[in-house]
């Protein structure tokens, strides 16, 4: 299949680079021209415009920061839309307000293109080796279409959740459960070490019950370490937290723990924390307690 990739950064480059070995033809286009150079070398074509990556591609994928972002690279001028024709199937995989989902796909529907919303989870490790977890919004018949193809070729599971919108949706609520769980960590872990308990004991006496989870698997141990290296950026969650705080005011659902961590989050960036690694919540709970839990 002919298939379109616009923004290549840090998830999209290696997931446009497996699709290219997958057989697929590519046309790649970035707003940062040097972001394409990996990828032209691999034996993609390098294009001017989303426009023009739209001309040349029976289906484009979109893996982009945030919702002005994907609007802008279909529906503004130049865009994708105007380079489409009919039966075109746009996949944005980028993680956005259903919101904007729903109002880009109702423009391309009007275009007579179907469009599916299919942001990720698992980060750059996983898009480099294939094994995203893909979660899916629209037509379901348009799903199964690209399904084996396309999306398995970058992901090792991908779950029609709904209508569009519902892709993002999902994402959201892993968003939430993933900053709740590692602001839960911070808090719990800071408790014993203030209470003079070696946070490594209390991490293998708890490991096998109910309160273990991969979240603290994979952040606790960096804690430990104070190492903040991201990972997945403070910046990134409160972009993502944004948009699930936006989502609830208009679906009307309540939302008190993100809320709060949220504004760890914003204080940790106001600290000059915006690119550690999300597991520096613990840094939020120093910063109250002159109390850390690593070295
Ligand atoms: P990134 O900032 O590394 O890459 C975005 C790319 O888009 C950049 O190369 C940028 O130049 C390009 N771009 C921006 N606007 C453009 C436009 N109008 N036209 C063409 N190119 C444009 O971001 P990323 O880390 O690859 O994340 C992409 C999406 O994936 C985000 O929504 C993010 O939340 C989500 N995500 C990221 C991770 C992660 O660990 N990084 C994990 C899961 C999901």
């Amino acid at each position: 299949m002919r298939i379109g990739f616009i923004g290549l950064g840090i998830m999209g480059k290696p997931m446009a680079k497996n699709l290219l070995k997958a057989g697929h033809g590519m046309t790649v286009y970035d707003l940062a021209a040097s972001n394409m150079e990996e990828i032209i070398a691999d034996g993609a074509i390098a294009a001017a415009s989303c426009r023009e990556v739209a001309e040349k591609s029976e289906l484009v994928i979109t893996m982009l920061p945030n919702s002005p972002h994907v609007h802008s690279a279909v529906l503004s001028e130049n865009g994708v839309l105007e380079g489409a024709k009919s039966g075109m199937i746009l996949i944005d995989m980028s993680s956005i307000a259903p919101a904007a989902s729903q109002e880009i796909e109702a423009a391309c529907r009007e275009k007579g293109v179907q469009m599916l919303d299919a942001p990720v989870s698992g980060g750059e490790p996983k898009a480099i080796d294939g094994t995203l977890a893909i979660m899916v919004g629209g037509d379901k018949a348009v799903f199964e279409r690209v399904k084996d193809e396309v999306l398995l070729k970058v992901g090792a599971s991908a779950v029609h959740c709904g209508a569009v919108g519902a892709g993002n949706t999902t994402k959201l609520v892993n968003q939430i459960i993933v900053a709740c769980n590692i602001a839960a960590c911070a808090e719990a872990f800071t408790l014993a070490v203030s209470a003079g308990v070696d946070p490594e004991m209390v991490f293998q006496a708890i490991r096998g019950g109910l309160a273990a989870s991969a979240v603290m698997n994979a952040k606790v141990p960096m804690m430990m370490e104070g190492n903040f290296t991201p990972g997945f950026k403070i910046d990134l969650h409160i972009k993502d937290l944004g948009n699930v705080l936006d989502t609830g005011h208009n679906v009307g659902a309540p939302l008190p723990m993100t809320a709060m961590v949220m504004e760890m989050m914003q204080t940790l960036r106001a600290d000059g924390r915006g690119s550690d690694d999300h597991a520096s919540l613990a840094n939020y709970y120093a910063k109250l307690s002159g109390i850390t839990i690593g070295v």
